[in-house]
């Protein structure tokens, strides 16, 4: 990598080959047309036409390794749980997280409009928790096949008067594939046919055994219609997250997940983002898979304007080139330029695997640039 014959930095810069070969010449170097530069002859031509060569740039898996900082364990600090909810479709999943939503988030903020960003948090005994509710499996299964892990606790909702089907089965084995901690919802307990033993009992050959039979899994009763037993599972969300330490240093550069993101008609590529660790502020440089900007504006899940976000923290941004994919890790540069130079060099390689794997010569991203 990094190497370039006579005749393509040529074609790059729009000269004759013989005429880089008298320059070359010069320059003190004997050179022909297919002879391989090497990258400080090339910075020296190049600058002598007046282009800027930029800098080569490491790109590892993710491609932003390099740019994340050490953590200093001192600086860990409790973070609010981040919580998905999966279950069998028609037992509540919706409902529950408008039941949550309505209960905690419009009656304690003035006005509160709630925003739909594909996440949201509410408070319960003073403290924070993060919902990620879109739609169906999805928020899980689609980031988690991207390697991204945002989820701490699953509530597996199963209506009480239907018990364990296909995709509550799915649900467990996803949960139990991450390694995330099940709470187990059982809902519609204001039915007529509602039976939560019978639940207890189907669930307990998935190793979901009650604490009342001996087990270590939470079940909470709700009726996610009428509202019931949201405050008992809350508390018991809380009360997991506890046992789990969850930690973050929030005195950092920000990365995180990108929740969902789309084109927005005014406001061009509108993406929610969970902060995992760091601090995320508006005018901060950015790079989201193969997405980059700077941070124009910040909004929250009741559609506030804010400055800044911690961990556990979802906003919706906007400022990005383009529009990432859900699941797609972003991370806060120090540098404008360089979060530039890394936004484009990973979507010049998106584009050239996309393009073919046989194509003999990357020219690297670098000399894209010239
Ligand atoms: P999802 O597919 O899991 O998102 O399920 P929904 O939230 O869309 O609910 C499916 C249906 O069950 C809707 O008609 C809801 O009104 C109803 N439902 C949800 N929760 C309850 C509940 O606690 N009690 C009763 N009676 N109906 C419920
Ligand atoms: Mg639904």
């Amino acid at each position: 990598s990094g190497s370039l014959t006579v005749g393509e930095l040529a074609e790059k810069l729009n000269k004759d080959s013989s005429e880089l070969i008298k320059k070359l010449m010069f320059l003190g170097v004997m050179a022909t047309k297919n002879e391989d530069l090497e990258k400080e002859t090339i910075e020296l031509i190049a600058e002598d036409y007046g282009v800027e060569v930029e800098e080569e740039i490491e790109i590892d898996e993710l491609g932003i390794e390099t740019q994340v900082e050490e953590d200093d364990p001192a600086k860990l600090e409790e973070r609010p749980p981040v919580v998905t909810i999966m279950g069998h479709v028609d037992h509540g999943k919706t409902t529950l997280l408008d039941s949550i939503r309505h209960t905690k988030v419009t009656a304690g903020e003035a006005g509160g409009i709630t925003q739909h960003i594909g996440a949201y948090q509410v408070r319960e005994d003073g403290k924070k928790i993060t919902f990620l509710d879109t739609p169906g499996h999805a928020a899980f299964t689609t980031m988690r096949a991207r390697g991204a892990q945002v989820t701490d606790i699953t509530i597996l909702v199963v209506a009480a008067d239907d018990g364990v089907m296909p995709q509550t089965k799915e649900a467990i084995n996803h949960a139990k594939a991450a390694e995330v901690p099940i709470i187990v919802a059982v809902n519609k307990m204001d039915k007529e046919g509602a039976n939560p033993d019978r639940v207890m009992q189907e669930l307990t050959e998935f190793e979901l055994v009650p604490e009342a039979w001996g087990g270590d899994t939470i079940y909470v009763n709700v009726s996610a219609l009428k509202g019931d037993g949201i405050d008992e599972l809350l508390e018991m969300i809380l009360l997991v997250a506890e046992v789990e330490e969850l930690k973050a240093n929030p005195d950092k550069r920000a990365r995180g997940t990108v929740v969902e993101a789309e084109l927005d008609k005014g406001r061009g590529p509108v993406a929610t983002l969970l902060v995992q660790e760091g601090t995320m502020k508006v005018g901060d440089p950015i790079v989201v898979g193969n997405t980059y900007g700077k941070i124009r504006a910040m909004v929250n899940d009741l559609g506030k304007r804010e400055k800044s976000a911690g961990p556990s923290t979802p906003v919706e941004i906007t400022g990005l080139n383009g529009v990432p994919n859900a699941g797609d890790q972003f991370v806060i540069f120090g540098d404008e330029k360089k979060a530039r130079q890394f936004g484009e060099a990973r979507a010049n390689r998106a584009r050239e695997q996309e393009r073919s794997q046989t194509s003999k010569v990357s020219i690297d991203d670098l000399f894209d640039q010239i």
